[in-house]
């Protein structure tokens, strides 16, 4: 992901990301590229893992807003939550199968900011900015500089969307679709609202969980109003994530009655325990958050070390059903490059 002052921020002015207050979460977001040394001495970590942290950074960089750090067990090496942020030497490992584009986007985007692999739902890149660095990310090498969406753009988006009657729904995503000031969210909200058979605006979104404060009374104003229906799908891979914070800013989601969902992915080191991801899916529900995806590990470059085999993957889940009930089980899934949906995996 790229910083945020570098985004595609194009739509209207970036004034609105400018918020002196220090517990904003223009500022929280702004704050996110931490020191590694600062990490370490804030997390009480040893000094020795901070030549594997540079090598790591140089390749993606390490960035976490305070409200995750504040959720990260002090002294705690193997915390499932630094894991998912702290870089280390083996992303430089190059390994054999494992790419820079694994989903094989660059193959279904007719218009840069516009990818369209499934018949009738189109993902826009709302933003190529992020609070976070998630060392597993299957999007850590896409070419977001060139994939900005500026006024002509978003034009250009609607007139394919007018052309195209099957797609119904908008899946907004980036990056992080909300590390974008609300005036521009509220522009391409209206722009999608305009086209006569979209029903449904999902956001792909992690920001709410890594910086609750996101979650402000304008935004759920402006997305209560749009006439398409909004469907949030967070991205929340460990019980831990989930804080008080969290569940207030959800809360102010579903009482304007829309829907939250959850995906996860399923990653070595952090979550691939029948324990951890039965717990994930209790505190989810907890907070009035559906699990809707468990995504099997896509092969990205630098990230191989957090791979789980198929296999073991399937075995995983299978043990969960027996562990919960239907509505609490994740659809376990791969998304297979040029397949017309995702390929569900571990169903007997
Ligand atoms: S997983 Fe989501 S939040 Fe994390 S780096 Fe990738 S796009 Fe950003």
């Amino acid at each position: 992901m790229i910083p945020v002052s570098e985004s595609s921020v194009q739509l209207t002015e970036n004034k609105t990301l400018e918020n002196s207050d220090a517990t904003s979460w223009q500022s929280l977001l702004k704050q996110s590229h931490i020191d590694a040394k600062a990490l370490l001495s804030q997390l009480d970590l040893p000094e020795s893992l901070l030549a594997g942290m540079e090598v790591g950074h140089s390749l993606f960089s390490l960035r976490v807003p305070q409200p995750y750090l504040d959720r990260i067990e002090k002294g705690n090496p193997s915390d499932p939550l630094l894991r998912q942020i702290l870089p280390i030497a083996e992303e430089a490992n190059l390994q054999p199968g494992y790419v820079t584009d694994p989903l094989e986007e660059k193959s279904s985007n007719p218009i840069p900011g516009l990818i369209h692999k499934y018949k009738s739902r189109v993902l826009l890149m709302g933003s190529g900015a992020c609070a976070i660095n998630c060392r597993y990310c299957f999007r850590r090498h896409f070419p977001y500089e060139d994939n900005g969406l500026s006024s002509e753009r978003m034009d250009q988006i609607v007139g394919y969307l007018n052309q195209h009657p099957e797609i119904n729904e908008v899946i907004l995503s980036g990056g992080d679709p909300l590390a974008t000031p609300d005036k521009r969210l509220q522009l391409l909200a209206n722009k999608l609202a305009s086209v006569p058979h979209l029903k449904r605006l999902r956001i792909h979104s992690r920001l709410p969980v890594v910086i609750p404060q996101r979650i402000t009374d304008d935004l759920v104003d402006i997305l209560a109003s749009s006439r398409l229906k909004v469907i949030w799908v967070l991205h929340i891979n460990h019980a831990q994530e989930i804080d008080t914070n969290l569940i207030d800013a959800v809360a102010k989601l579903t009482q304007k009655q829309m829907i939250v969902l959850n995906q996860s992915v399923i990653l070595r080191g952090v979550n691939n325990s029948v324990k951890a991801l039965s717990d994930l899916s209790e505190r989810l529900f907890d907070a009035d958050i559906l699990p809707y995806y468990l995504h099997a590990f896509d092969p990205i470059q630098g990230a191989s070390h957090f791979d789980v085999t198929d296999d073991d993957v399937i075995k995983l889940w299978q043990s969960l059903q027996k562990e919960l009930p239907g509505f609490l089980l994740p659809r376990l899934v791969r998304e297979i490059p040029n397949r017309p949906s995702k390929t569900l995996l571990g169903l007997q």
